[in-house]
């Protein structure tokens, strides 16, 4: 029990004469001097609270008790001093029948129908008030937030809709597209936010709690009536054009035949908005529809491999000074991502001017990120510019991102390890140097570790941790911490040819190079994999990666594979020369607008006789699958569900897919393999299905 929970109990009981808390399974139950009945959520053995049929089914006994006691009002919260509750246990629906799912939703809207009809009742949020949590909290008469409250529906990101009443509730208290968007986007609220639309009813400080509790009991509590947008809305032809407006700033991000999920939710909002019974009885149909889909058992995997990931940590790094030599375009940035974290950093390079430029990119970064002017300050002073070097000698980890040069790299090491403190980690952020290379002529190889960060560290969150065979289990496990310390998901890989993910995206970049010299358009090649699911067609993100460290990428593995990974194309060779790099020169694959856009043709303009393979699709994707496997059957990735973790948080391989394997596997692996025999018999080697499919089968 933390101290917040006692600190709960006590007010609980210092409210009143009863000094009598009980415990009814997952809640505490409480009468005060004042006649206030108290349900306290608190999960035995969890630091949060989660919403599952347990829960459901004791309030629905509690609510027995409150309906024949008749107390002054019913005070709402939770004992978690995380917060309210992070929403419902997915684990519940997942791989149930329709028909559970059905009798098990039907069974939570009785009971959350109970509670919305006793007419006194607050809900006290404090802390992640989410999902299932949310839609508990609805069903109370009143919301009381306390700052610092975080409310959301994170539905949407696991492919389907709130389900406990979320859906007419949210959109009857609150101003209803502020309560749509809400549930659209899957962002969170803060309280002050949540108040501004109507969601809560007041924003208060927890010693204040007690007096707003009784204002709400008595009825002195101001709730938010109806805006005349809310009574225009009541209307259908009001609704038909504000969700044809939705629909519309969905389809910029999530299109239907992939995410059905935001669609489902408007169009219940568009045939039933105001009406609560008939938007009840759709939210049901629509949630036991959707948690079948295809879509909503991979996102709730991903959601499920995300935090694996993050479980892979045991106990902490340790790590406070980080130091990090080359302040390049990959240096400066994880510089400031661990200013940002709370780490100390100093950042050395051998030049003056990447260090001024990374510590302005830092500023952008931290002002886009963290918003609050003294918490972006704070970090700031957290990034020492260090030319000399001074930092390596109080390190806890130094990471070395200077260019990918193995004698430099060498060089590098070879001046600082002296200097590094007992205990010290040694990374490098190399993308394709062998570890054991790298770790000879190191006094102590066994610090030595592979953290390899992709590329804008702010916003990709995977770093492969990479290992070797002198490496020490402690280097990895420090170093796997320090990952998700640095708050980004750790893959373990081991150092073979582009590790994971870049072994498996460069045959992607290279496909599509050779659909280029092929004649095929390159809005048509990227257009393509976008339907996919990709984030950014494989033309574009060349040029987003650039060229030449594509063309050094791409060299390197197939010196290192041979004939089972493409050859280097020709054209990429004479942009190269040719200084056109893609985004950063301005002029690559595409011309680049100063803003940092590609200029694109519209696949719908181009004209009927351009070039097209039927196979387009399957000669970019299937390479991917195929490299994946190959790393599985090696043991580069220990299992299926961190190589499609990886390949989703590394790539952005599309997660309403389920990542690589998974996609594989809905497929069906033999034909996946017949599939890549075909594809090698028309054009070689690079389609030779991997030996490992056989195990997968
Ligand atoms: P970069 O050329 O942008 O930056 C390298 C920096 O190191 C430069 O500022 C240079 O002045 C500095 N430097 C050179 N010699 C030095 C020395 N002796 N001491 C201190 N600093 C020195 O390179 P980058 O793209 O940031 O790549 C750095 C490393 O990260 C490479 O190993 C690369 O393979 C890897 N990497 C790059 C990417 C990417 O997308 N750019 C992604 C993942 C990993």
């Amino acid at each position: 029990m933390g101290r917040m929970l006692d600190a709960l109990a006590d007010r609980t009981l210092e409210l009143g004469p009863t000094r009598h808390v009980e415990r009814e399974g997952n809640w505490r139950a409480a009468r005060d001097g004042e006649g206030l009945f108290w349900l306290v959520l608190d999960r035995p053995d969890k630091s949060v609270n989660v919403i599952d049929r347990a829960v459901l089914e004791e309030l629905d006994a509690l609510l027995d008790r409150i309906e024949a006691e008749k107390p002054a009002g019913v005070v709402l919260r939770s004992a978690k001093p995380s917060g309210f509750a992070a929403g419902a246990d997915i684990n519940q629906f997942v791989a149930l029948p329709h028909d559970e799912i059905l009798a098990m939703l039907r069974d939570g809207h009785r009971v959350f129908d109970r509670l919305a009809a006793l007419p006194r009742c607050v809900a006290v949020i404090h802390g992640h008030c989410l999902g299932g949590g949310l839609e508990l909290a609805l069903a109370c008469r009143h919301r009381i937030a306390i700052q610092g409250a975080g409310l959301g529906f994170p539905e949407v990101m696991l492919g389907f809709h709130p389900g406990l009443g979320g859906t007419f509730r949210a959109t009857g208290v609150a101003d209803p597209i502020e309560a749509m968007t809400l549930m659209l986007t899957g962002k969170t609220l803060q309280a002050r936010q949540a108040k501004r639309i109507g969601l809560v009813d007041a924003v208060t400080e927890e010693r204040h709690v007690h007096d707003a509790v009784l204002a709400a009991v008595h009825g002195e509590l101001r709730t938010t009536s109806g805006s005349f947008q809310s009574r225009a809305l009541q209307f259908r032809p009001a609704r038909t054009l504000a969700a044809a407006r939705m629909r519309k700033s969905v389809a910029e991000k999530a299109p239907r035949e992939h995410y059905p999920a935001p669609y489902r939710l408007i169009d219940l909002w568009e045939a039933h908005g105001g009406n609560a019974k008939a938007m009840q009885a759709g939210e049901i149909d629509s949630f036991v529809d959707l948690i079948a889909t295809d879509t909503s058992r991979n996102l709730v995997r991903v959601f499920f491999l995300r935090e694996a990931m993050k479980g892979l940590r045991k106990g902490r790094s340790g790590v406070r000074h980080v130091h990090v030599i080359g302040a390049g375009a990959m240096g400066g940035e994880i510089a400031a991502w661990a200013a940002k974290q709370g780490f100390s950093v100093t950042l050395e390079d051998i030049a003056l001017a990447p260090i001024g430029k990374a510590i302005r990119s830092a500023g952008n970064m931290l002002a886009a990120t963290l918003k609050d002017p003294l918490l972006v300050r704070d970090a700031l002073d957290r990034l020492v510019p260090d030319p000399g070097g001074l930092g390596v000698r109080h390190a806890d980890i130094v990471i070395e991102a200077a260019p990918e040069r193995i004698e430099l790299k060498r060089q590098i090491y070879a001046k600082v390890e002296p200097k590094l403190k007992p205990g010290a980690l040694l990374a490098t952020n190399t993308s394709a140097i062998p570890l054991p290379d790298l770790a000879e002529g190191l006094a102590d190889p066994s610090r030595l570790v592979g953290l390899h960060f992709f590329n804008p560290v702010s916003r990709m969150q995977l770093i492969e941790v990479v290992g070797h065979d002198r490496i020490d289990p402690e280097t990895e496990r420090r170093a796997t911490a320090f990952a998700t310390e640095l708050g980004k998901l750790p893959a373990p890989v081991a150092s073979a040819p582009g590790f994971l993910v870049n072994r498996a995206l460069t045959p992607y970049l290279a496909e599509a190079m050779i659909l280029l010299e092929e004649g095929i358009p390159k809005e048509r090649i990227d257009d393509r994999a976008e339907r996919f699911g990709m984030p950014m067609g494989p033309v574009e993100l060349a040029d987003q990666v650039g060229l030449d460290i594509a063309l050094e990428v791409s060299t390197s593995l197939r010196e290192r594979l041979g004939s089972v990974f493409p050859e280097v194309p020709d054209r990429l060779r004479r942009m190269v020369a040719d200084k056109r790099l893609g985004r950063k020169t301005g002029s690559g694959l595409y011309d680049w607008d100063s803003d940092g856009k590609p200029r694109k043709m519209r696949v719908d303009a181009l004209p009927d006789e351009s070039k097209d393979d039927p196979d387009l699709l399957d000669r970019l994707i299937l390479p991917m699958l195929n490299a994946v496997v190959a790393c599985l059957r090696e043991g580069v990735v220990a299992s299926e569900d961190i190589a499609d973790g990886a390949m989703i948080f590394g790539t952005g391989f599309a997660p309403f897919r389920g990542g690589p394997i998974a996609y594989a596997r809905t497929r069906g692996i033999d034909e996946i393999v017949r599939r890549l025999e075909a594809l090698q018999a028309v054009h070689g080697d690079r389609f030779r299905p991997d030996p490992g499919w056989q195990s997968l089968g």
